[in-house]
């Protein structure tokens, strides 16, 4: 194997994984720089999408989430008070997909069922305890300077791919801006072994929640249940993760859970951002440290997972078919990242929110009409399973009869 057809990732979570699984497949030479001493084992990322199983499911990565996650055919629109408004099923879309269902399952089983194949594949090394501090991009290769135990490291890559998050240092050393925003709302992510159905008639396992304050989604993932609320910005993260605060916020809506059951508890700050450039000379980025969005739709992941399937055939074609197309992979992924995935959230986000009366009952009652018509409910579930933004983007071919 030549040095030409080594790729250095930097980061280990499930983008940086993903792609280091999918190149080592095909026979390229890995190296994946973690900065933590173990892989990260974070409540984030549960909803795998249709579209994302079908993506993966050559490479048998869909077969290992399968195995460690839920089945869920359906999702609910739902109010607090008003209980289930809409359902969507995914068998609507099953001639669309071999996956016609969300797949519950935490990020960190992705990472750690893929860190564990990647350390018998050959050509796979993983140095963890290597904190990228900056990069040197040259025209022939990339200078990378790490901390290793407090001491300082170089290493030179031909190739390098950035997956190290939404603080990306290595996109910081490109000096690129990460255009967007950030919420003025932070969100509080709850996780119990409460059975939530004991509360909700006729709950599905994957919910979203529509009110003007405690707008929420509520989640089954494989040993929780899993629900997210908004939080003032200014309440400091300590108060927010307090017993007695959680308590006064689970009083009104879920009056039989207290905090004594709750197992996890987060704070996140919420954004929707997209870098400028995906490349620079011989630096990619992907996942986060290409672009956040807001969680409702559960996209972020996803998105990071295509961005990894489209690296991976760039660099295929590039070491083994002779074919240079790196500037591509950001006319096919920004694109997404900004018209399918911040599209697609921040409409979900404001439905969710909607604080007017008229404009709930309005929206309530689109919900419903949605749900009763057939083919609407199609092109709905296409573009909720993220398969329209596959097909726009070339990643999965659409078939003639969608035509
Ligand atoms: C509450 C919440 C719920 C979510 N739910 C969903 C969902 O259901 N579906 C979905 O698709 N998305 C969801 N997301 C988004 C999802 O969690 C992220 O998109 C996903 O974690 C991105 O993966 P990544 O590998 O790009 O980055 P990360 O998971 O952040 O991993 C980056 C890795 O890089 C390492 N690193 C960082 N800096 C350096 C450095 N300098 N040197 C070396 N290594 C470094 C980190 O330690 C880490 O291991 C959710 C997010 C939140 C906050």
């Amino acid at each position: 194997m030549s040095h030409k057809e080594e790729v250095v990732i930097i980061g280990a979570g499930p983008v940086g994984l993903t792609l280091a699984y999918l190149l080592a497949q095909r026979g390229v030479s890995i190296k994946i720089f973690e900065k933590n001493t173990q892989l990260q084992k974070d409540y984030r990322a549960s909803t795998f999408h249709a579209g994302t199983l079908d993506l993966l499911a050559d490479s048998g990565i869909t077969k290992g989430l399968i195995e460690r996650g839920i089945v869920c055919p359906d999702f609910q629109y739902r109010g607090w008070k008003e209980g289930r408004i809409a359902q969507f099923d995914h068998a609507l879309i099953s001639a669309y997909t071999s996956h016609p269902f969300r797949l519950q399952c935490e990020q960190f089983k992705l990472s750690d069922f893929l860190y564990h194949e990647l350390m018998h594949m050959p050509h796979v090394h993983i140095f963890m305890d290597h904190g990228l501090t900056d990069l040197q991009n040259h025209s022939d290769e990339v200078e990378l300077e790490f901390i290793h135990s407090g001491v300082k490291k170089i290493v030179k890559a031909p190739w390098v791919v950035g997956t190290d998050g939404g603080k990306s240092t290595t996109r910081k050393s490109l000096g690129l801006e990460f255009s967007g925003f950030t919420y003025e709302e932070k969100i509080l992510v709850l996780g119990t072994p409460f059975d939530m159905r004991n509360s909700f008639e006729d709950l599905s396992f994957v919910n979203y929640f529509s009110d003007p304050v405690n707008y929420a989604h509520m989640l089954k993932i494989p040993d929780l249940w899993r629900m997210s609320l908004p939080l003032p910005n200014d309440l400091e993260d300590k108060v927010a993760l307090s017993n007695a605060y959680i308590d006064s916020r689970l009083a009104s809506l879920i009056p039989n859970l207290s905090s004594s059951q709750i197992e996890v508890k987060g704070v996140y700050h919420v954004h929707q951002r997209v870098v400028d450039r995906y490349r620079v000379g011989r630096v990619f980025l992907a996942g986060d440290a290409a672009h956040l969005n807001n969680p409702k739709g559960g996209m972020g992941l996803n998105g990071g997972l295509h961005d990894a399937v489209s690296l991976s055939h760039i660099f295929q074609d590039y070491f083994f078919a002779d074919r240079e197309h790196f500037d591509d992979y950001e006319k096919q992924r920004r694109y997404e990242a900004i018209n399918a995935i911040h599209h697609q959230t921040q409409n979900n986000y404001n439905a969710l929110k909607e604080s007017d009366d008229q404009a709930r009952e309005t929206l309530f009652n689109r919900w419903r009409a949605l749900e009763a018509n057939e083919k609407e409910s199609i092109d709905f579930l296409l573009n909720t399973s993220m398969i329209n933004s596959l097909w726009r983007c070339g990643l999965l071919e659409k078939p003639a009869k969608a035509l």
